[in-house]
């Protein structure tokens, strides 16, 4: 029933597969690279959040360790940055760059960053209708099959489940150009406040970008699931 009879969706997976494992792999030996480098301000993550959040006036906001790896976030409901293993406390170019990187999301916080408004408006949805979206498209599907003449209710049944997906792909739609603006951000600070040496921006750039990259990825794959639910639903249609 799942049968995709599409070599252009199955190319595409494929496309996106390898793209995801060289970017995953991109920036897993940056960020440890960068980690054994430490920055040549001698400042670590946690007074670099400090200074950060207090050159933009933003107070109020604690910082706390989450451990584990890639922990790193900001709770705008919580007041909190949270620091993974690898940057709490520590002063490599690499947790200069995640810490700074959190601050630029507390920043866009800060400033009523509309998009960054939307991002967090859509956030609760986006898990649940992800999920949600592919089952009820497969509903759709099953009902086609299990009962004749169920064409229509089948169809309108996909339309639905793909129009709850659509808050998924959107959600991911809108972070790419969150992320990259956090990122943008943190770089614009980096340089400017010389929390890491001028001779190790450009790494600490690079490190950023594939970060971003993975929202892009995301985005993408995101994007695939989007193309087999039509695909999906255009097997309903032909089945009537
Ligand atoms: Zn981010």
């Amino acid at each position: 029933m799942y049968y995709i009879n599409s070599p252009i969706y199955y190319i595409l997976a494929i496309v996106v597969m390898i793209w995801s494992m060289a970017v995953q792999a991109g920036l897993k030996s940056k960020a440890r690279n960068g980690s054994e480098i430490p920055a040549a301000s001698g400042k670590t993550a946690n007074m670099i959040v400090q200074e950060m959040l207090s050159a933009h006036e933003i107070y109020g906001i604690t910082i706390e360790h989450k451990p584990g790896e890639l922990t790193d976030c900001y709770s705008p409901k919580e007041g909190k940055i949270y620091l993974s293993d690898t940057t709490y406390n520590k002063s490599s170019i690499t947790a200069i760059a995640v810490a700074a990187h959190e601050c630029g999301h507390a920043v866009q916080d800060h400033v009523n960053m509309p998009i960054y408004r939307f991002r967090q408006l859509l956030a609760p949805a986006a898990g649940i209708c992800s999920v949600a979206g592919v089952y009820i498209v497969a509903g759709g599907l099953l009902l086609n099959y299990a009962v004749e003449n169920a064409g229509d209710l089948g169809y309108f049944i996909c339309n639905l489940g793909i129009a709850i997906y659509l808050i998924t792909f959107l959600f991911y739609l809108v972070m790419l150009p969150v992320e990259r603006d956090a990122s943008r951000r943190a770089y614009k600070d980096m340089k400017e406040f010389g929390w890491v040496g001028d001779d190790q921006i450009k790494q600490t750039y690079k490190i950023l970008r594939a970060a971003g990259d993975t929202y892009a990825v995301a985005l993408a794959s995101s994007a695939l699931t989007l193309f087999r639910l039509l695909l999906m639903r255009g097997n309903s249609r032909r089945r009537r």
